[in-house]
């Protein structure tokens, strides 16, 4: 199975489409995202700035991402929500290139911005696990009220996923990330969806993961 990156707007599926390849192929999900979040438990400087839509700084989340991609081996991975700028893109060929490793393939999820604004208020996150589920969607809905289907904890809201802070969220993925689609369309590793429904990316990116 070739490794993936899923590069998109924020709360374009990238954390749904990751926990099905888990559960199907055994995938290994490194979500930058939830990595930060667990170290702002312990790190009130980092929380205030993820609570008002920044990115973190490359020095702090390469020293999360770094130390779990060496202790992969050869297992399959699913990067979601990195790189997030052009410098985190190259500092990552160069770990490629460090450990001997295929960038695999790049997966661009796109989009519309309003889709994007209305999921982001009606997400729900487990508090344990980080699995998605939506208010709005009968198929991501959870079989009990506020309850994970995977591992029965809480769910609750994410503190970013207020509607000004998508705002910011979004203009930071504007500027700072979109321009990754040309960086790896030129290196012949992108691969654009334009379906915003689950249920008809999922047999896109299975044609898309086989070596
Ligand atoms: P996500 O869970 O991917 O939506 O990320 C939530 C927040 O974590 C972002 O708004 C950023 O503050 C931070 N973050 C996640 N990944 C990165 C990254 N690769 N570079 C910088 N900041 C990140």
């Amino acid at each position: 199975m070739k490794n993936i990156i899923l590069l998109a707007p924020p709360a374009a599926g990238k954390g749904t489409l990751s926990d099905m390849l888990k559960k199907e192929f055994g995938y290994v999900a490194l979500s930058t995202g939830d990595m930060l979040r667990e170290k702002a438990c312990h790190d009130e400087t980092l929380k205030a700035l993820m609570q008002k839509g920044e990115l973190i700084s490359d020095e702090i989340v390469f020293e999360a991402l770094e130390e779990k991609l060496e202790t992969l081996g050869n297992q399959p991975y699913i990067l979601d929500g990195f790189p997030r700028t052009i410098a985190q893109a190259q500092m990552y060929d160069d770990i490629l290139n460090k450990l001997g490793r295929d960038l695999g393939v790049v997966i661009y999820l796109d989009v519309d911005k309003m889709e994007l604004a209305n999921r982001i208020t009606t997400r729900l996150v487990c508090d344990k696990c980080k699995r998605s589920y939506s208010t709005r969607n009968k198929d991501l809905l959870p079989k009990v009220e506020n309850t994970c289907d995977d591992c029965n904890s809480v769910l609750i809201q994410r503190e970013d996923d207020k509607l000004e802070v998508f705002e910011k969220r979004y203009s930071e993925y504007l500027e700072k990330t979109s321009p990754l689609i040309n960086y790896y369309e030129e290196k012949g590793k992108l691969v654009s969806i334009t379906k915003s429904d689950i249920h008809e990316i999922y047999p896109l990116v299975l044609e898309l993961i086989h070596d």
